[in-house]
């Protein structure tokens, strides 16, 4: 598993939770539509969009969290290779994106929260909620920085979301980035995957290329 990755020195990866709309977003960065097998959360392995001249790789991690018809153990698997894949290539990921959907994410990481409002990635599994709802947006996007991989928020779907600078700010706080989220651009993008509204994705993952000296991918965002 995890195995299709082309040999490329440098990447950019999208993760997320099963559909956040990271293949609607994969399709509008790459222009190139991925065949998932036509049911939404059934990614497994990851899609690669591949530039060999550049040496450079678009990839699309599977969505993790619950998706129907997948079994517990499996979905575990699925978060397990995640985790390594992250890990193994690290040093290549010159951004990652992780995708949330705007509407939902502060109550799924609520849901999960305890009385003092920190996440409770340590408490039992199961404890404050089913398996399949861990706040995986707030560990995954502390192990991003963990493993030292600039990160961009895309809170997607905004266009379904009323209260655009609470919900921004809120999310802020719960990933522990002190509000206003109008200070974090580079970390906390809003989109309309849907929509082809990308441009404030575009130009943070920019702003990280641009830090890592590698203006010369700007062409693909
Ligand atoms: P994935 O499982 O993360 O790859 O999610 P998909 O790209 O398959 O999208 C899941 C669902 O969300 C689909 O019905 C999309 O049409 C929808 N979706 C994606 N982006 C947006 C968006 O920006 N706004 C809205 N309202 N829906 C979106």
């Amino acid at each position: 598993m995890f195995d299709t990755r082309p040999d490329r020195e440098a990447e950019v990866a999208l993760v997320g939770r099963s559909n956040v709309g990271k293949s609607t977003l994969m399709r509008e960065l790459t222009g190139h539509s991925f065949d998932t097998g036509g049911k939404p959360g059934v990614t497994r392995e990851p899609n690669h969009y591949d530039w060999a001249p550049e040496d450079f790789v678009i990839s699309d991690l599977p969505g993790f969290g619950f998706m129907s018809g997948v079994h517990e153990d499996h979905r575990e698997e699925i978060k397990t290779n995640i985790v390594r894949y992250l890990e193994e290539y690290a040093d290549s990921i010159l951004v990652a994106i992780l995708v949330v959907d705007g509407k939902s994410v502060i109550d799924i990481i609520d849901r999960h929260s305890g009385p003092d409002g920190a996440a409770t990635a340590a408490s039992p599994e199961g404890a404050s909620g089913p398996p399949d709802e861990i706040p995986y947006d707030v560990e995954m996007f502390h192990f991003l920085q963990e493993l030292d991989v600039p990160t961009v928020v895309a809170v997607n779907k905004m266009d379904k979301v009323d209260d655009r600078d609470e919900r921004l700010n809120e999310l802020c706080d719960r990933l522990g980035l002190l509000p206003p989220w109008k200070q974090w651009q580079e970390t906390i993008a809003p989109i309309t995957a849907k929509n082809g509204q990308i441009s404030s994705l575009n130009e943070a993952v920019r702003g990280h290329l641009h830090e890592q000296q590698r203006d010369d991918l700007f062409k693909f965002f």
